[in-house]
């Protein structure tokens, strides 16, 4: 599996100063495009949630929604999408967070979970962990019960997962 893993983070291409100066943006458009290593991602995450009793997934705008999406497909459970502000058609509810300038909001529709829904959070990259926690907060709004937060990417040195409520499981494939 380390052999697999490492093919998968040759794959991810470092983009600096995207979206701003200053950012070294993970471009993980190299291994959606490498059949071989997209699977390997869902694999890890699927093998590593297949007993926690995960019956929905919630994918966060917009990159989550493409391993949140296929994941779900995988492991046989519902998606849900996080959107961003007057995407979603219906009545929704709505966690705002704060970003280094200013502050961001993310959505879901009303009754998107039952109470006691077991479900996992799924996003492509952790960095901060502002957004991850909006959307453990949005689930938890709705009465879910969080099992957990994936990522496929974690930027370590920004120390995100440390912002996320205390005893969430936190899980990323790949560390940088
Ligand atoms: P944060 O709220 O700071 O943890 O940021 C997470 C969100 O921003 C994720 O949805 C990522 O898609 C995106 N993001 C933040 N930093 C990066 C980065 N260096 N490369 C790619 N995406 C990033």
């Amino acid at each position: 599996m380390e052999d697999r893993l490492d093919r998968v983070r040759s794959l991810i291409r470092d983009v600096p100063d995207f979206p701003k100066p200053g950012i070294l943006f993970k471009d993980i458009t190299p291994m959606l495009g490498d059949a071989a290593a997209f699977a390997v991602v869902l694999d890890v995450l699927a093998e590593r949630y297949a007993s926690q009793g995960v019956k929905k997934i919630l994918g966060v705008e917009a990159r989550g929604f493409i391993f949140g999406a296929a994941l779900a497909v995988r492991m046989g459970v519902g998606f849900v999408p996080a959107r961003k502000p007057a995407k979603l058609p219906w009545r929704t509810d709505r966690v705002t967070y704060a970003l280094e300038y200013g502050s961001d909001s993310i959505e879901i529709h009303k009754g998107s979970f039952a109470p006691g829904e077991r479900v996992l959070v799924v996003d492509d990259v952790i960095a901060t962990g502002g957004t991850a926690v909006a959307a453990v907060e949005l689930a938890r709004l709705q009465g879910a019960e969080v099992v957990g937060a994936a990522f496929v990417i974690e930027l370590s040195f920004l120390d995100g997962r440390a912002k996320l409520p205390p005893g969430l499981d936190v899980f990323s494939v790949l560390r940088f």
